[in-house]
């Protein structure tokens, strides 16, 4: 995140005095501010993204941040796409692929809905296509509670079912519009859209997992895979703000 920060420090034409420091006063994330855009880390999983994102609401309305939007990018595992491929979420799913996040709260299971915002879908798609060398899609993201097991890989410690169930389970969230899996949009989209705050999910795919579960790719493509979703956000912000 401070990578990215200075990024968007240079894209923006930002001066010397602003560059971005951490700002988190935790050890739990990192928070950078580069001019009007902050950029935190969130961990790995939905209960990491959950602390931060509580705590980065609560700072965004005491501060009395207005027009926010906000965005989860990463890398995640692709269904049925060219590896490189930038997914733009429209939905966040569950594992079953249903677009809500369910929460015990109290002891009681509740549900909250994640569809993310259109407008920002197409709005970022359009950026990509001016982008060259970048292909993205738009379509759903399953999020799971762990990258092994819950993502159907043959290759973690654990693993009780054949090949055959697991292309079977891929297949049925391809059919059912997955385009990509990672492990943190549900949580951001349901919080989010609760906050009413406009939300937008975009990830790298680092694998097609109907055709493998491991990463093969060398080290310097996938940097700049990597790189991929930065690109694309840097360009969306320079573009809402007026720059370039
Ligand atoms: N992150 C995930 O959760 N899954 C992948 O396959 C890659 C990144």
């Amino acid at each position: 995140m401070g990578k990215f920060a200075r990024y968007i420090h240079q894209e923006l034409g930002l001066s010397e005095s602003e560059e971005p420091k951490d700002l988190a006063d935790t050890d739990r994330y990192g928070m950078f501010k580069a001019g009007p855009v902050l950029s935190v880390s969130h961990g790995m999983g939905m209960p990491s993204m959950s602390i931060m994102l509580n705590e980065l609401l609560k700072l965004l309305y005491h501060a009395r941040c207005s027009n926010v939007v906000m965005f989860r990018m990463g890398t995640s595992g692709g269904l049925g796409l060219e590896p490189g491929t930038v997914v733009i979420s429209k939905a966040a799913v569950d594992a079953c692929f249903r677009p809500r996040y369910t929460q015990i709260v109290l002891g009681q299971e509740i549900s909250r809905p994640t569809e993310l915002d259109q407008g920002l879908v197409d709005e970022l798609l359009h950026v990509a296509a001016q982008e060259e060398g970048l292909t993205a899609v738009a379509g759903n993201t399953m999020c799971a509670n762990g990258f092994y097991e819950e993502q159907g890989r043959l290759d973690g410690a654990f693993c009780d079912y054949t090949e055959q169930d697991k292309l079977q389970y891929l297949q049925k969230g391809r059919d059912a519009g997955v385009r990509n899996l990672e492990m943190e949009s549900l949580c951001f989209a349901a919080l989010c859209k609760k906050a009413g705050v406009k939300a937008g999910v975009v990830c790298v795919t680092l694998v097609d997992r109907l055709r493998g579960d491991q990463v093969t790719t060398p080290h310097d493509t996938l940097k700049e895979w990597e790189l991929r979703p930065q690109k694309l956000l840097a360009k969306f912000i320079s573009s809402r703000l007026g720059i370039k």
